[in-house]
């Protein structure tokens, strides 16, 4: 095996580091030799603590600070798409990894590096596995081995939001409806009862259904109860006497994934339900004092987020998370994914001013 020298230069300004951690190619399951380089360079910094699992690294400062908080980042990427290496463009740098998310990964390293000595204790997270099904995720993993290894007041994702503060998540539910009937020849039709036509009353639920928007430590979050597919019927001449109507079922914080599955029965009554999967979605924490002081020291005004994301997982360990980090999330994933370079000196503003 070839060692690679490949040596992170934390002095070097965030948009040139940004680039260095892109050109580091990391798609899931190959995030190795990038974990060893921000090991490397966590270590060299010497005020931090750092521990490794797998190719997930943890950094942390020991100051006995009263507030301890969780900067957090993934270190994967999806597949390079011929846009490596990374390239700067006017006021943007692109390609793979710029907004989803070595740029913030980028701000964790540059502020690990400036403070020695934060106001608050911080523990610098950086995890494999997030653009993979779930049980492959690194953040996962560290929650299950190493529980302790995550304890915060407060866990801040540098996930791409374009530099503003998002709060907690969505939970999100996925149930199937089954309608039953009885086959019979469709010559015969009278002789049988067709499931596929039940299925229009449990369609007809969720029209009329009113989706609610809740608000949660005063950010407002937006459910919504959608069919998602459908399958009946076996042959061009047979009554079906099955057909499944799968449901996604997208719930605010505010309640359980359990009581999100007994809302689910409640629409569908008399019919058999299965919840399929799910996941709790997450509080924003906002109540919390390491919040406040995070939503003060930015200025700006939270808002909710309405996809599934890891800041659930910190929730469920009792860490309220938000996301915030460079990077315009809907280019996330696309093959011109890019990140204005002012978003990236703007985070790393921020987190200097809040812990600085
Ligand atoms: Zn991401």
């Amino acid at each position: 095996m070839t060692e690679l020298d490949l040596t992170l230069d934390l002095t070097s300004d965030v948009a040139e580091l940004t680039r260095a951690l892109c050109d580091v190619e990391s798609v899931s399951g190959a995030e190795g030799p990038l974990a060893d380089a921000v090991e490397a360079a966590l270590r060299r910094l010497g005020h931090l603590q750092v521990v490794r699992d797998g190719d997930a690294v943890v950094a942390r400062t020991a100051l006995g600070r009263p507030e301890r908080v969780v900067l957090a980042g993934h270190l994967d990427t999806v597949p390079v798409a011929g846009n490596l290496p990374a390239r700067f463009e006017g006021d943007l740098l692109v390609g793979r990894g710029t907004a989803d998310m070595k740029g913030g990964v980028a701000v964790q390293l540059k502020v690990a590096a400036a403070l020695a000595a934060p106001s608050r204790d911080v523990t610098y997270v950086f995890y494999d596995g997030e653009e993979v099904d779930a049980a492959r995720n690194g953040l996962g993993r560290l929650a299950r081995m190493h529980p302790a290894w995550l304890e915060a007041d407060l866990a801040v994702l540098l996930e791409p939001t374009a530099a503003g503060i998002e709060g907690g998540c969505n939970g999100t539910l996925r149930a199937e409806v089954v309608t039953r009937g009885l086959a019979a020849h469709s010559a015969r039709w009278w002789r049988g009862r067709n499931a596929v036509h039940e299925a229009g009353r449990v369609l007809a639920r969720l029209q009329a259904y009113q989706p609610r928007e809740v608000e949660v430590e005063g950010l407002v979050y937006r459910e919504g109860l959608n069919a998602v597919g459908i399958s009946g019927g076996i042959a061009g001449n047979v009554i079906p006497d099955t057909c499944t109507v799968s449901v996604n079922y997208r719930f605010a914080p505010d309640k359980t994934l359990a009581a999100a599955g007994e809302h689910v029965r409640e629409v569908f009554d008399g019919y058999e339900v299965t919840i399929v999967d799910g996941a709790d979605g997450a509080r924003p924490g906002l109540d919390r004092p390491a919040a406040a002081a995070f939503v003060a020291a930015l200025g700006a005004e939270p808002t909710a987020k309405y996809g599934w994301t890891d800041v659930a997982r910190f929730s469920a360990l009792g860490v309220p998370a938000v996301n915030f980090g460079p990077g315009d999330p809907s280019v996330a994933h696309a093959d011109d994914e890019h990140v204005p370079v002012a978003q990236l000196h703007a985070c790393e503003r921020a987190f200097l001013t809040w812990l600085g």
